[in-house]
């Protein structure tokens, strides 16, 4: 796999590859949540493939063991569970580690400033004295530094997401913006995002475990974009993943929810969306926006949510595509019809001019449509070898070796009539 010339492979901190120093048995994995809904935690424990079961249970050969610790699945409780946090914030931890942050990062300070706090997990001892609640994104900036990656889990870890919208009052940011253009992990990596409102869950244990491959040194280091984003994910727009693509491409919309045509004059943003969820499904290959009938609101977007609103309304790009793609389907979809037809016919069927379906009265073709339809096959052929009807060769060969056939297919050809005009 090629890395992009935006991935970085060395920095001030020297790294020290995984393979240099023996493969890696075991990684502890400190899940921090920010400004957050707890979305992504749910996306994550609902991936399938693979699964937080198989990561943590070390089912993935030449994977890692990964020792989760996730303030919402954990068993422990209390110190026992933030013990080690503090140890990895300290430098004590000595073992290797990763970072998985969700949710926004906020400017603690200005809650400081008022003797608050925005999002905090476990306590932190204050210098002259007392405690008070430890803020995530205090726990962020001392367990970056020496993580072997760090990972923002979803939208708002990514780029800020719906906590950073204008308006809000806590300064939100991405985890990118939090630790700077400069930072790099231990191994020298700079900050990977896994974008989504929420993300789909396999997204995310997909890019773990490709990085943990990297670290186990069983694999290279995944091809990341210039955001940071898993380059195999978040290349493709939505749209050309989209099962109503073919829709959009024919100019026919849907003008209401419920129907089965493209979505775009609902206010679906899929042609300039960079996301996989059409393609992949939300959970198990199921479900996800368009593929049952949700429009997309470009979640995975920096820009989200601001750029995106007001949600269901039209993109203002739509008026041109849309009027072109109507142009050129007008034209396209009754050709297309033509072929159609064709291809819903077998020989018999074009021979006695008789479909004897059951189901419903289908036409046989007339005489303009035979002729449309031959032409058509001549311009298939045509360059080929082929003859729709077997070469000159062929047919002598047939009619020497096999008159008696030639006789038996003519009168099975008189019985097939004599069947068509008793149907009527
Ligand atoms: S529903 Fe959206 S993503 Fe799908 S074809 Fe239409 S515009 Fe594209
Ligand atoms: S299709 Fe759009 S709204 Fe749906 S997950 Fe992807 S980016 Fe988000």
């Amino acid at each position: 796999m090629d890395m992009k010339a935006t991935t970085p492979l060395t920095n001030d901190h020297t790294p020290v590859f995984a393979n240099e120093s023996g493969p890696i048995k075991e990684v502890h994995a400190f899940w921090l949540a920010g400004m957050s809904c707890d979305g992504c935690s749910i996306a994550a424990v609902g991936a399938k493939n693979p699964s937080v079961e198989q990561l943590i249970h070390q089912q993935i050969p030449g994977l890692p063991k990964v020792i989760l610790h996730h303030p919402v699945l954990a068993v422990e409780a209390g110190h026992r569970f933030m013990e080690p946090y503090y140890k990895a914030a300290r430098g004590e931890l000595g073992a290797t580690y990763v970072v998985l942050y969700e949710g926004s990062v906020a400017d603690e300070q200005i809650a400081k400033d008022t003797g608050g706090y925005f999002s905090a997990m476990g306590m932190e001892k204050l210098e002259g004295g007392g405690w008070r609640p430890y803020p995530t994104a205090d726990m962020l900036r001392d367990l970056a530094p020496n993580a072997a990656a760090v990972i923002g889990v979803g939208t708002c870890a990514s780029w800020g997401g719906v906590p950073a919208a204008i308006g809000n009052v806590t300064h939100a940011m991405g985890v990118m913006d939090f630790l700077g253009k400069n930072f790099r992990s231990a191994l020298g990596l700079p900050v990977i995002n896994i974008p989504g409102c929420a993300p789909i869950g396999d997204n995310i244990t997909e890019t773990i475990t490709a990085v943990l491959m990297f670290l186990a040194g069983v694999g290279p280091l995944p091809e990341f974009d210039e955001l940071g984003r898993p380059a195999w994910m978040f290349d493709e727009t939505v749209h050309r993943g989209c099962p109503r693509a073919g829709f959009y491409e024919e100019g026919t919309f849907a003008d209401e929810y419920g129907q089965k045509e493209c979505l775009v004059e609902l206010g679906c943003w899929g042609p300039v969306v960079q996301c996989n969820i059409a393609r992949r499904g939300s959970i198990g290959h199921n479900g996800g926006c368009m593929n049952v009938g949700g429009i997309c609101i470009g979640c995975t977007m920096p820009g989200f949510p601001d750029a995106f609103a007001p949600f269901y309304k039209a993109p203002p790009g739509k008026f041109i595509s849309g009027t072109a793609s109507r142009m050129v389907g007008s034209f396209i979809r009754p050709l297309r019809q033509i072929s159609q037809r064709k291809g819903n016919m077998t020989n018999r069927w074009l021979k006695t001019e008789h479909i004897p379906s059951g189901w419903g009265h289908v036409d046989a073709p007339n005489l303009a449509m035979k002729a449309i339809h031959y032409f058509y096959k001549k311009i298939q052929s045509s360059g080929t070898p082929f003859h729709p009807s077997g070469s000159a060769q062929q047919r002598k060969l047939q009619a020497s070796g096999h008159s008696a056939m030639l006789e038996a297919e003519k009168r099975s050809d008189e019985r097939v009539q004599e069947t068509a005009r008793v149907d009527g």
